[in-house]
């Protein structure tokens, strides 16, 4: 800035030099800029992420004490991110400016890069359309990466008279498709009880098998009970990055579509899963009970 020109504000995650004329990179605050894309990245929602980063006690970049999920929406939002400035008119009373000529890059230290911009983008648009907006986004840790075996639609997660259970989105929407359901919790100990056998660390290789490893730590030294927020969250990352398809044959082998108004049953006898994983390979997993 050889103009002398005073910066007034700075990005949250950037400081400004005493002289108020150049934008400071602080590493320890990129470096959460980069955790909370990588986190968006693996599907996490806004207020998830939020909840995690409290959870870790990770500091804020304000005197608040917690994480606001308004605050990591913004700054997944904001291409300063990765360094571009987009000046702005405040004439005829624009709160919020309107865009004022192309945008400037590299006007920022950047924190991330665009790609990683980019991507967040597509997974920030594919978790809205896919969830609800608040809360309870980290019930079903599987979500996005499960598929009905008899219609190929989506599975979701559902509640059967208080209980959350796993459904094909078909059936839940009064089309036909088998009317059977798998209790959440049993096929989350199943699934995790399955990825947790030393043998499946031998077929990956490098990063995968790293990951798995890392995976397979977080599961085994939490009990179902006490797994925290931020565990699930790491576990539900960590499953986008090895897991690629699980498709879900909730009553078997043989299942015929029935009635909409019928009663959709759970924990059917036979039910199992197939699960791919990055090397491709294709596993079948049935159900203990
Ligand atoms: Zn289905």
């Amino acid at each position: 800035m050889s103009d002398n020109k005073k910066i007034s504000a700075a990005p949250s995650w950037l400081g400004l030099s005493e002289d108020r004329e150049r934008y400071l990179f602080i590493p320890e605050r990129a470096e959460v800029v980069r955790r909370i894309f990588e986190l968006a990245i693996g599907g996490m929602g806004s207020y998830a992420i939020a909840n995690y980063l409290d959870e870790k006690k990770v500091p804020t970049f304000t005197q608040s004490e917690t994480w606001d999920h308004t605050t990591i929406d913004y700054m997944l939002r904001n291409r300063a991110t990765y360094g571009e400035y987009q000046p702005k008119s405040f004439a005829d009373g624009h709160k919020k400016g309107i865009p004022n000529g192309p945008p400037v890059p590299n006007h920022y230290p950047a924190v991330i890069d665009r790609n990683t911009y980019e991507t967040a983008q597509v997974a920030r648009r594919q978790n809205l359309a896919n969830r609800g907006r608040k809360g309870n986004e980290l019930a079903n840790i599987f979500a996005g990466l499960t598929t009905c075996a008899y219609c190929g639609n989506e599975v979701v997660l559902h509640h059967v008279t208080n209980i959350q259970v796993l459904a094909c989105e078909q059936v839940l929407n009064g089309g036909g498709c088998s009317r059977t359901a798998w209790t959440y919790r049993d096929f989350e100990i199943t699934l995790l009880a399955f990825l947790a056998h030393p043998a499946l660390a031998e077929r990956l290789q490098g990063e995968q098998k790293d990951k798995l490893i890392k995976l397979i730590d977080k599961i085994v030294v939490s009990t179902n009970q006490e797994r925290s927020y931020a565990v699930r969250v790491d576990i539900a990352v960590l499953l986008k990055e090895i897991v690629t398809k699980i498709v879900v044959h909730f009553a078997g082998d043989v299942s015929t579509p029935r009635l909409p108004s019928a009663q959709i049953s759970k924990d059917v006898r036979g039910r199992y899963f197939e699960i791919r994983l990055w090397d491709g390979r294709l596993d079948k997993c049935l159900s203990i009970s």
